[in-house]
């Protein structure tokens, strides 16, 4: 029988299949990996119908190398001390693969989020929060908690409701959390940030065409066969934007069953129904679908379909020893945290399939967090001073072309070539410029060093995280 092995410890197997390949001093190595802080908290909870619970909570500080902290918070009943630290492992060294200047964060609470009326999570979202704020794990300059698996702007807004009720650093406070709805501080493009970054990614991966040759597809992301496990925040951006770019979606999974058509899934339509079924009643057996549409009631069994790319965006531990060898992808591209596992990677990269890493793949979320946080502490909307001014230049330049010409735009085209860049624009912008670059970097590093992506993002990131250290002089 396979040993169980826990989601913290798969990751520092990932760290030392990585670490083994670099020369810093073992002692670098482990003030890397430890989990710097782990706070575990019960609190009671009165519920609607008069009968009181104990909430397990956590909030785990992996790394204070870059402060603030930043990550997550998730409410799922899988919640565990072990998983908020591997989820917080993993967002140190995600941060470091995409330039976003934190030390991983990840905080959870074990509840079955669809139990609870909107009332009792109120109360649960402010009392976690209370208990942050209690023992200084929570702040703009501390630890900044964004949206996870279950949670979304919602409870962000009560989180920086209650923050700010209670800190010293009233200016400061929108910077607390991120993720935030627009009129609490939020951004513009968070929402759908991290499934943006997955669908950025996948097109990126499939555009290098000596990558395609060998894993024996065609250059680019249009056709290609895609599956996306989780109609969440993360997989329903993911399926969206891949089918804007002209994928064509051939299976979507949830946690009571799996939607295929080889000829191809609507997923903005698919996407739009999930969404608008209320929320304890969600089931993929209720969509009204085209006959053409196969419905199994096995979830885990949708992994196993063909197609060219998988995209699991759900959970952890989806594909493992036991069923990597069903897998039929070529590709997968890691939308969730963790749906890997490490003995599954090294299966899959031994059966030549491409295995994009997760604390690459999904960073788009932390990547426009990082952004919002900045507009919180400048208090300015981004392209708020310069739109306008770029607007009028581009119109001045056009209209000069237009009189040395003879030749005046329309004003479809003056609108279309004189757009100044606003928000939502500097945000897409800032995405798409890390996330295409930094896979380039990867490939480079693996070429180098004969390993996989996800021990070529590793070394990434520990090779960046150390010279924090050696700056400060500990190391040599
Ligand atoms: P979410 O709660 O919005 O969505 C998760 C979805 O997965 C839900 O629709 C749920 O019903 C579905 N699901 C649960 N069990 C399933 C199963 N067995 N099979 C198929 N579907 C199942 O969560 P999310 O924010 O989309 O997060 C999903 C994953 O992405 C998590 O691993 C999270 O840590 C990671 N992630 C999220 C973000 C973010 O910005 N939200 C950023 C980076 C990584």
């Amino acid at each position: 029988m396979a040993q169980h092995v826990s989601f913290f410890d798969q990751v520092n197997r990932n760290f030392e299949r990585a670490a083994a390949l670099t020369s810093h001093p073992r002692g670098l190595l482990d003030t890397i990996k430890n989990c710097n802080s782990v706070y575990h908290f019960t609190f009671p909870l009165e519920r609607d119908n008069g009968h009181v619970e104990v909430i397990h909570a956590w909030r785990a500080e992996h790394s204070h190398h870059k402060l603030p902290t930043k990550g997550g918070i998730r409410y799922s009943l899988d919640v565990s001390e072990d998983e908020v630290m591997a989820l917080a492992a993993l967002m140190t060294y995600k941060c470091a693969v995409v330039d976003a200047p934190f030390g991983g964060a990840k905080g959870g609470i074990r509840i079955d989020s669809n139990a609870y009326n909107k009332h009792e999570l109120e109360r649960i979202t402010r009392r976690y929060t209370f208990e942050l704020v209690k023992k200084n794990f929570i702040g703009p300059g501390i630890d900044v908690p964004a949206p996870d698996f279950g949670t979304g702007a919602r409870e962000m807004a009560w989180i920086v409701d209650t923050y700010t009720a209670l800190a010293n650093d009233k200016l400061e406070g929108a910077a607390c959390v991120t993720g935030k709805p627009i009129a609490q501080g939020g951004i513009r493009g968070r929402e759908e940030a991290t499934g943006r970054g997955v669908a950025f990614v996948t097109r990126e991966v499939c555009s290098v065409e000596a990558d395609m040759t060998s894993l024996g597809l065609s250059k680019g992301i249009r056709g290609k066969r895609v599956i996306v496990q989780g109609l969440g925040n993360v997989g329903s951006y993911t399926a969206t934007f891949l089918q804007e770019m002209e994928a064509t979606i051939v299976g979507l999974l949830e946690f009571d069953g799996a939607l295929y058509d080889p000829k191809g899934l609507d997923a903005a339509a698919i996407v739009k129904q999930w969404r608008d079924q209320p929320r304890r009643e969600k089931s993929i057996h209720k969509l009204v679908l085209p006959e053409s549409v196969q419905k199994l009631s096995n979830a885990a069994e949708g992994l196993e379909l063909e197609c060219d790319i998988l995209i699991p965006a759900a959970l952890e531990n989806q594909i493992t020893a036991a069923n990597a060898p069903r897998i039929q992808a070529r590709i997968i591209v890691e939308g969730a945290n963790g749906p890997v596992t490490s003995d599954a990677s090294e299966m899959l990269d031994q059966r030549g399939v491409l295995v994009v890493p997760d604390h690459y793949a999904n960073a788009g979320g932390v990547l426009v967090s990082y952004f919002e946080w900045l507009k919180n502490l400048a208090h300015v909307r981004f392209g708020r001073m310069e739109r306008r001014f770029e607007e009028q230049a581009y119109q001045r330049i056009l209209n000069s072309i237009g009189a040395r010409t003879g030749k005046s735009f329309t004003e479809d085209e003056m609108k279309a070539l004189a757009h100044g860049a606003d928000e939502a624009d500097l945000v897409k912008s800032g995405l798409e410029d890390t996330m295409g670059p930094a896979y380039h970097n990867l490939r480079k590093i693996r070429a180098e060093k004969k390993v996989d992506l996800r021990t070529a993002a590793f070394i990434e990131a520990i090779d960046k995280i150390a010279i924090c250290y050696q700056d400060l002089g500990i190391f040599p």
